[in-house]
């Protein structure tokens, strides 16, 4: 938390702040394979959060979409809300990184909701992840053409989250 509260303002320009927690229903759970329904759970997000905001969740939990074994995140852009879910991020890392792949994912599933889509340039913080070994090859960082994108929409990503 403490990661994204210092890192994401400097990213985007943007205000971020902690608003509390959200205790996740077992409606949003699906028992039979341990992991959270993301959107469900994206949807809850949603409804909590102000009108003139967008909405982040840190779930301490394992997400997933039909279709898909897992998610690390899920953002509904037209929702102006996503989740990330942590317990994948935790696996097989240290402390440091784990945080740094918070990180990336929040920078991710925002990038989403300020209207970018996925990246072909691996190294880009909008590239898919399919696993942790791509998060972590993936930095906390736009490429140019997602940056570019950005500007459009009035965001001036600063120098040092341009690849
Ligand atoms: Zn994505
Ligand atoms: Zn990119």
């Amino acid at each position: 938390m403490e990661a994204v509260l210092s890192q994401v303002p400097r990213a985007l320009g943007a205000d971020v702040r902690y608003v509390g927690l959200l205790s996740l229903p077992s409606e949003v759970l699906d028992e039979s394979r341990g992991q959270y329904l993301a959107d469900s759970v994206v949807r809850l997000v949603a409804y909590r959060k102000s009108v003139d905001s967008i909405g982040l969740l840190l779930a301490d939990a394992d997400g997933y979409i039909p279709g898909l074994n897992f998610v690390f995140g899920l953002a509904i852009p037209e929702l102006r809300a996503a989740s990330v879910f942590l317990r994948r991020l935790r696996l097989w890392t240290d402390r440091a990184n784990y945080v740094r792949r918070v990180v990336k994912e929040v920078l991710h599933e925002l990038g989403h909701i300020l209207g970018l889509g996925h990246c072909r340039n691996s190294l880009c913080v909008m590239s898919f992840s399919n696993s942790v070994l791509d998060v972590d090859r993936k930095l906390s960082k736009f490429c140019s053409r997602c940056a570019q994108k950005l500007a459009r929409t009035g965001i001036a990503v600063p120098a040092e989250y341009i690849i």
